[in-house]
């Protein structure tokens, strides 16, 4: 588990309902499918391994990157 603000500039948009961060060429959430996504975003958690408590209590299905925040 670690928490990390940099590197948000090569990251563009964040899903709005499980906030998973997708990479620049994903078209839709890979997580939930979901294709309602947010430009409007901020701060990073990234989830390392999904059965770890942190991931559990933001809902991380799947290792990656989540936003703290989506608008
Ligand atoms: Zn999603």
């Amino acid at each position: 588990m670690s928490r990390d603000t940099e590197g948000q500039s090569s990251l563009k948009r964040a899903c709005r309902k499980c906030k998973y961060i997708l990479s620049e060429d994903d078209a839709k959430c890979p997580v939930c499918g979901s294709s309602d996504l947010s430009e409007e975003w901020s701060g990073i958690i990234i989830i390392v391994d999904p059965s770890a408590q942190l991931a559990e209590a933001i809902g991380a299905k799947r290792a990656g990157r989540y936003a703290i925040k989506v608008r």
